[in-house]
C-alpha cells in the first residue's frame, strides 16, 4: 500500500484517463477526491472506488476553469481529507480547429480548462502541502504541448504552457519537499480520442512505433509512480508515455 495515509485529489476523474489515476491510487492505499464537472460522472466513480476499495473516496464537482469555486472546494477538501499529499491536475478538453480559423471563445474555453484549471487547483492546495513539507503535483499534459499538432493550436498552447508551468513551481517548491512533474500521454482510448474517425485513427497509429493506441491504465502507472516516494528526487520532468510517439 504505496499511498496508505495519503490523501489524492484528481480532476477529470469522472472518465478516462482520471477515473483510470482515481482507481490506481486507490487501489494502493489513497483516499481520493473524485473530482469532475459533471456530478453524476464524479458520483459514479467514487461509488466504484468505494465498492472496490472500501470507503476511500468521496465525490465533488466544480468548473476548474472558476477560480473562487476552485479555492473554496481545496478547502473543503482539506477540511473533509485533514490533508491533501497528492494533486493530480488532469480535466482537460479539446475544441479543435485550424488557427486560421478558431474562434476567440474556442480559444480561451481550452486555455481556462487546460491551463487555468491547473493553476487554480495549485493554489488551493500549495500552502498546504509547504506547510507539511511534502507534496506530489502532477499535471497531465500531451504530446500535442510537446511536438504541436495540426488544428490543435489551442490545446497545444495550453499544454505547453502546463509544462513550463510544471517547471516554475518545480522550482518554486523544491526546497519544501514537493515535487511537480508532467506526464504528456500520446493517444490514449477514451471519449476525447473516440471522436477522430477511423482515417485519422488509422494514420495516427502508422507514426506511434507500438503501432497502438495507449489504454488510461498506462498513464494511471505513470502517474503513480511519480505520486510515490520511490520518485522523490524526480522534479521539473516531462514524461511522455506514447509508445514512443515523441523521441
Ligand atoms: P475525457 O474527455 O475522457 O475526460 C475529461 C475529464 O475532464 C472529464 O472527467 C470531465 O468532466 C473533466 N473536465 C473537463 N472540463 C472540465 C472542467 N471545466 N471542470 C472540471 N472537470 C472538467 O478526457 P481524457 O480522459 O481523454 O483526458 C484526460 C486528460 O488527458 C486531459 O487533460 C487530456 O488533455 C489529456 N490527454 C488525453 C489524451 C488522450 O488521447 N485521451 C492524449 C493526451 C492528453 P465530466 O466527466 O464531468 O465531463
Amino acid at each position: 500500500m504505496k499511498f496508505a495515509n495519503q490523501v489524492a485529489i484528481i480532476t477529470g476523474a469522472g472518465r478516462g484517463i482520471g477515473r483510470a489515476i482515481a482507481l490506481k491510487l486507490a487501489s494502493e492505499g489513497a483516499r481520493v477526491a473524485v473530482v469532475s464537472r459533471t456530478e453524476k460522472n464524479s458520483v459514479q466513480v467514487a461509488e466504484e472506488i468505494n465498492a472496490r476499495f472500501a470507503g476511500l473516496a468521496r465525490p465533488y464537482s466544480v468548473d476548474v476553469a472558476d477560480h473562487a469555486a476552485v479555492q473554496e472546494l481545496c478547502a473543503k477538501i482539506t477540511a473533509d481529507f485533514t490533508r491533501v499529499d497528492i494533486l493530480v491536475n488532469n480535466a482537460g478538453i479539446t475544441r479543435d480547429g485550424l488557427s486560421m480559423r478558431m474562434s476567440v471563445e474556442d480559444w480561451d474555453a481550452v486555455l481556462a480548462t487546460n491551463l487555468r484549471g491547473a493553476f487554480n487547483f495549485y493554489q488551493g492546495v500549495a500552502r498546504g502541502m509547504m506547510k507539511q513539507r511534502s507534496g506530489r503535483i502532477i499535471n497531465i499534459a500531451s504530446v500535442a504541448g510537446l511536438m504541436g499538432n495540426a488544428g490543435q493550436a489551442n490545446y497545444a498552447a495550453s499544454k505547453a504552457g502546463l509544462i513550463a508551468f510544471t517547471k516554475v513551481i518545480a522550482r518554486e517548491l523544491a526546497t519544501r519537499g514537493i515535487t511537480a512533474n508532467a506526464v504528456a500521454p500520446g493517444f490514449i482510448t477514451t471519449d476525447m480520442t473516440d471522436v477522430l474517425s477511423q482515417e485519422i485513427k488509422d494514420g495516427v497509429v502508422k507514426q506511434i512505433p507500438v503501432q497502438r493506441f495507449g489504454e488510461p491504465d498506462d498513464i494511471a502507472s505513470a502517474v503513480a509512480f511519480l505520486a510515490s516516494a520511490e520518485a522523490r528526487y524526480i522534479t521539473g520532468q516531462c514524461l511522455p508515455v506514447d509508445g514512443g510517439l515523441v523521441m
